[in-house]
């Protein structure tokens, strides 16, 4: 079987040939020039958001709709202190949440729709459907539950439970996943073509491979199983040492970084439980500080290892330029496969 042949097409036979966008967060200042939508008025204005989501598709001719632009809107519903950022620094939680026992964090679910920017979220998902052209796809994105309970409780502590105490770390990342269920089912519910959470924090180098199969997986499972489809994962670092249990998780597919061992290996592992491979050209060392021709080397290699959905490995800088974000649609329409 040749490559084609091999390809999972993870928005049902949308694309006839692998599409190029990003999964991840795109807060790109040329772009924000272009669609005159900028942050942070697009981090909070329906109308602006929806701009600056669609000019992906304007002028980047990118088959995704990618917002919204940061990491921070289930913390910010779940009540931690979001520092609103400015046009080139997006939103961050500057402050754990104060509470005595994990149980009382559901009650910050009650009402999860009317909470933050969820509401501005959600007319924009609205707009987006009924603007979004034939040859792009929109995508619902949030922080992944690992992230957003190490915005809850910090970093520190969330490292700390990952080693010494794993009951507790099961029980918070337990009400982590009903914020992601719930924001990622709102938006498909008001028709987002798909949904994707990102977790930085459940890389291998951080969270070990033993608390990511005993704590994290069983979370990841309980997330695609009551989520409606498509749901996404994006995940940072080298992944490779988790690729069999990534691949059990159940997600339609995932975005990984450049940083993986053996993109052709990873890919392999995958396919075989029918999980898309999202990814995975550098977005700092090729995309923010390449050239030209080092985007369309790096993005070769990922459409040869065989690639999906040819992306981003991660997060855009704002600083990023459009050309070489344009050179992946390039390199994608010149190759043959
Ligand atoms: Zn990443």
């Amino acid at each position: 079987m040749n490559k084609k042949q091999n390809r999972i097409n993870l928005f049902k036979n949308k694309f006839s040939r692998i599409p190029v966008g990003t999964f991840t967060t795109a807060p790109v200042l040329e772009l924000m020039e272009l669609s005159g939508a900028y942050r942070p008025k697009a981090d909070f204005s329906c109308d602006e958001m929806v701009k600056l989501a669609m000019a992906q598709n304007e002028y980047l001719d990118f088959e995704t709709v990618r917002y919204p632009f940061d990491m921070a809107v289930l913390a910010e519903a779940m009540g931690c202190k979001v520092d609103f950022g400015s046009m080139d620094r997006t939103p961050s939680v500057i402050e754990p949440l104060v509470f005595d026992e994990i149980d009382e964090l559901y009650s910050n679910l009650d009402n999860f729709e009317s909470k933050g920017r969820i509401p501005t979220i959600l007319d924009a998902t609205t707009k987006i459907k009924s603007q979004i052209k034939d040859d792009a796809v929109s995508i619902a994105g949030c922080e992944g539950p690992v992230d957003l309970a190490a915005s809850i409780i910090g970093l520190k502590k969330l490292l700390l439970w990952t080693l010494k105490e794993p009951e507790s770390l099961g029980k918070l990342l337990d009400v982590c996943s009903e914020a992601c269920i719930t924001f990622s089912n709102l938006c498909l519910d008001h028709g987002a073509d798909s949904a994707c959470i990102a977790d930085a924090i459940a890389s291998p180098q951080l969270v070990p491979p033993n608390s990511f199969k005993d704590v994290v997986m069983p979370t990841y499972k309980k997330i695609t199983s009551k989520s409606k489809r498509p749901i996404f994962l994006h995940i940072c670092g080298n992944v490779s040492p988790i690729k069999e249990e990534l691949s059990q998780c159940g997600f339609n597919g995932i975005s990984v970084e450049e940083s993986v061992d053996d993109l052709r290996e990873l890919v392999e592992t995958f396919h075989k439980n029918e999980v898309g491979v999202i990814g995975n050209v550098s977005p700092v060392t090729t995309l923010y500080s390449g050239t030209v021709d080092d985007v369309t080397t790096e993005a070769k290699r990922s459409l040869d290892s065989g690639i999906d959905f040819l992306a981003p490995g991660c997060g855009i800088a704002p600083q990023t330029p459009l050309k070489n974000l344009a050179a992946l649609v390039e390199t994608r329409n010149k190759y043959e496969e």
